[in-house]
This record gives C-alpha cells, structure tokens and sequence, in this order.
C-alpha cells in the first residue's frame, strides 16, 4: 500500500474545505484501491467535510493534526481522542511546527500515539534526526504498538521551502527508522513534495508514501500527486 496524505495546516475554514471537495470532484483523480488518500483537516473542518466526501462519494480518508496528551477531563480547550474517535481514521503526531511552537515532547508524542491508539486512530507519527533516536524509545518505553502507527520522516530544512532532499538521503534516514522499528510500520517522506518530484521518492525502496502541505491546500495539485502515485 502507498500513502499520500495531505496536511493542511491551520488554513481553509469549512465553507473553504467544501469548495475544496467540489474542487477535487470536478477533477475526478484516478483513486487507486493501491493508494490510500488521507487528509488532515483542522478541527472545525472534519465532520461537514466528511459528510460531503461520503455524498459525493470520494474515496478520501481524514486525519486530524493534533490530539490533546491528556485523558478526558477538565482541559479546557482540549480535543482528546475520545473525542476525534468518531470523526477520523488518522492523526499526525510530533510534527515539527508542533514541537517548535507548542514546546511538544518526545514523552507528549507517545502519550498522543497511546490515547490515538486506544480509540483506534492510526497516529502518523512525524521524525527528525535530531530526535529520532529518543522519539523511537520513547514509543517503546511507553509500550505503544509501532506497527499500528504510520511514520513520517520530515527533515525541518525542507518543509514549506520549496527544496525537497535528495530521495536517496531520505531513502537512507527511512531505512534507519525502519531498523529502530523492526520494519513493523510504513514510512513515509515530507518536505516540499510536489508532482514533479513524487515519483523520486516513492520508487526508493523503503519510502511508502509521502506527506504533502503547501501542495494539498489547492485540488489541482493534490489531484496531481494522487495520479502520480496510482499510475505506478
Ligand atoms: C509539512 O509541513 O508536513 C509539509 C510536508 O509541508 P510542505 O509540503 O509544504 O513542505
């Protein structure tokens, strides 16, 4: 199975996510039963979007971006997994901007990854180099099953800049995840993916897939990505 999953950032309110689903429904990309779709929405954007893609029926799953590292309880402001369990399939955890704006831990992540998986969210859990090593025992510290969560590798300089790495590098930081989790799990490549350079990193041997944000905010473009990977 490959992946491409859509990160979205804190853009596109509702009204905005709908156009965006008529968008991808004008289009019509080829959805391969090969290729699993998956779009992480701000909050206030799950559940009218996922109302409309089973209208339309668009084979699209959702994800959110974030989940509290708490139990349900008295967290004001707090979205628990509790919560996203009736909305979402998916949730990325860890992401950079997270860990850089949010002061997220390696010990907050696998909280994240245990709550997700006790309400049967699949976390995408994002990696760097700097913390690759201590996020991976972290996980298995706190006992989270890694072969039910998806990874990310995310090399910071590449994000939202236009400059991918070159694929083999990434190949070789997937190939070390892959190690510290027993090949257990996908794993996939972000950082500046377009569809003009998918290809390069989904043929690398171990990368599954790839997650995609500035490119997955306009339908022309995610659409363009999906085609690159279902004709594979
Ligand atoms: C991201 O932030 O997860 C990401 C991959 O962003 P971009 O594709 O814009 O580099």
């Amino acid at each position: 199975m490959k992946y491409v999953i859509g990160n979205w950032k804190s853009n596109q309110n509702l009204t905005e996510s709908l156009i965006w689903v008529d968008g991808i429904d004008a289009i019509k990309p080829h959805f391969s039963p090969d290729v699993s779709v998956i779009l992480c929405l701000p909050f206030t954007d799950i559940a009218g979007f996922n109302h409309k893609l089973s209208d339309l029926k668009i084979p699209i799953l959702t994800g959110a971006q974030n989940v509290s590292h708490l139990p349900p309880g008295k967290h004001t402001g707090e979205i628990t997994a509790n919560m996203l369990g009736e909305l979402v399939n998916y949730c990325l955890v860890g992401h950079s901007e997270r860990r850089r704006d949010f002061n997220e831990t390696s010990q907050m992540v696998a909280e994240k990854a245990g709550f997700l998986l006790g309400n049967s969210i699949t976390p995408i859990i994002c990696l760097d180099l700097p913390y690759l090593d201590e996020q991976i025992k972290e996980l298995f510290q706190q006992n989270i099953d890694v072969s039910r969560c998806i990874f990310v590798y995310e090399p910071i300089a590449a994000i939202g800049t236009g400059h991918p790495i070159d694929p083999i590098d990434a190949n070789h930081v997937a190939n070390q995840i892959s190690f510290l989790i027993d090949n257990a799990a996908p794993i996939l490549y972000g950082g500046s993916v377009s569809a003009d350079n998918v290809k390069s990193f989904v043929d690398q041997s171990r990368i599954d897939g790839v997650l995609v944000g500035a490119d997955s905010l306009e339908p022309t473009l995610f659409a363009g990505i999906i085609n690159c990977l279902a004709e594979k």
